[in-house]
């Protein structure tokens, strides 16, 4: 968690941030000519060696399916796969490996929440997002608001970005079912006050899905102190592998829900007469899973670990006032997204230039960021904007990688003029 308006002192000398760039073989390429300057890690991270490393190995020496077979190998890829589980359960603080449900990333787990945690919505139930969500965090309740005549209320935000709490309780009622909201929104790097926000959901009597996707590469969490009823995050954001992703539920609330995909592996029986669903959480993984997925994001958790988050954590708030100072003196340039409280995404927009003209020239200099509406229309439409130019920071951005982005900024300025 970073406050850009707060300069921290400099912590490269004890954050070896070369050393930690030198673990992750991709960024050691040159890209049209110049070094790769990767400023796209809110869209994906990279992977370090070590995750790169498990995920062979797991092909090379383990590669079994998992929960069913007696022989060795099954049984090593069956408790490499559940060692993950716990991996994840202690990376969130959750209480019980049961409520960490492995899904494809954070959209799979709304959608599943949506589908089975939404199978006992009704018409006039209400179900409440903010401005500021990514689609994933918006669709899957627009579906259900569409199948089950609940309604869909929407929690504005300020000029800075910001989340607007008494709009919020205005918005709370008995009505209320659940509350769907971003821990960082990944537009405009906002960090949002997710435990006062589920403190006041749960006096409404409404439970609450938090979208942890942005927040895991970048904060500690603990799902026990937010008390939060769902919390979803993707690996792929976290130095981790595609195609895996966790949710995270209360027990009692997953014991509660319907199955929400049938097949092998939910079963405990199964006869045409009675099908007898498995216990928690295997009754939430129908069929072969992403077997490789878990073990990758077991290695990515490590990583981060050892490194340190907290001491990620200060690099990067270091970086982000670093950055936002840098952009300040560039002539024309707009931040969109200024939330007091706010963690490792440059949002803006050039007077006069296209954003996606600014990712292009950028490309030519060998940096790498993200233009156009982030998954997050509503957002570029509160700002009245088609699209921004983003620059988002990981653990192995360094100050030189933000002198270039200034760097290359005035040079399309220059190409423009
Ligand atoms: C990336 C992202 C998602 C969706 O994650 P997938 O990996 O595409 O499922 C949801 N919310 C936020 C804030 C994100 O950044």
């Amino acid at each position: 968690m970073t406050s850009a308006a707060h300069t921290a002192p400099a912590n490269e000398q004890t954050y070896d941030v070369h050393r930690i760039k030198a673990d992750f073989p991709i960024l050691a390429q040159q890209v049209h000519g110049h070094p790769l300057v990767y400023l796209d890690n809110a869209a994906t991270t990279q992977k370090p060696r070590a995750v790169i490393s498990a995920l062979e190995h797991y092909y090379a020496a383990d590669n079994a399916n998992i929960h069913r077979g007696v022989h060795e190998l099954s049984g090593r890829a069956t408790k490499q796969y559940e060692e993950a589980r716990a991996a994840v359960r202690a990376f969130l603080n959750a209480a019980d490996d049961r409520e960490i449900i492995f899904v494809r990333g954070a959209t799979e787990g709304i959608n599943l929440v949506a589908d089975s945690f939404g199978r006992s919505f009704r018409a006039g139930d209400e179900i409440i997002v903010s401005t500021m969500e990514h689609h994933s965090n918006i669709v899957p309740w627009q579906m259900l608001c569409e199948r089950s005549g609940a309604v869909l209320k929407v929690v504005p935000i300020d000029d800075d970005g910001e989340f607007l709490m008494d709009e919020y309780e205005k918005l709370l009622s008995p009505r209320t079912r659940m509350v769907g909201i971003v821990h960082q929104s990944n537009s405009l790097g906002t960090v949002n006050p997710v435990k006062e926000t589920i403190a006041r959901a749960h006096a409404a009597g409404a439970r609450v899905l938090v979208d942890g996707a942005q927040a895991a590469p970048h904060q500690r969490l603990d799902v026990r102190a937010l008390d939060t009823d769902f919390y979803v995050l993707s690996g792929h954001k976290m130095y981790g592998p595609t195609g895996i992703g966790v949710l995270y539920g209360k027990r009692e609330l997953l014991e509660s829900m319907p199955p929400y995909q049938g097949g092998g592996d939910m079963i405990l029986s199964v006869s045409f007469e009675k099908t007898v669903y498995n216990k928690l959480p295997y009754k939430f993984e129908a069929g072969t899973p992403h077997i490789a997925g878990p073990i990758g994001l077991k290695a990515a958790i490590d990583y981060m670990q050892a490194v340190g988050l907290e001491r990620i954590a200060a690099h990067e708030h270091e970086l982000l006032a670093y950055g936002c100072e840098l952009l300040a003196e560039i002539p024309g340039l707009r931040m969109i997204g200024t939330a007091a409280v706010r963690s490792s995404v440059l949002s803006f927009v050039l007077e006069g230039i296209h954003p996606h003209d600014i990712g292009t020239i950028l490309d030519r200099e060998g940096i790498a960021i993200r233009t156009g509406h982030h998954c997050a229309q509503p957002v570029m439409a509160r700002y009245g904007v088609p699209a921004t130019a983003r620059a988002s920071l990981a653990m192995y951005n360094s100050r030189s990688d933000v002198e270039a982005l200034a760097r290359g900024l005035r040079k399309t300025i220059e190409v423009f003029s």
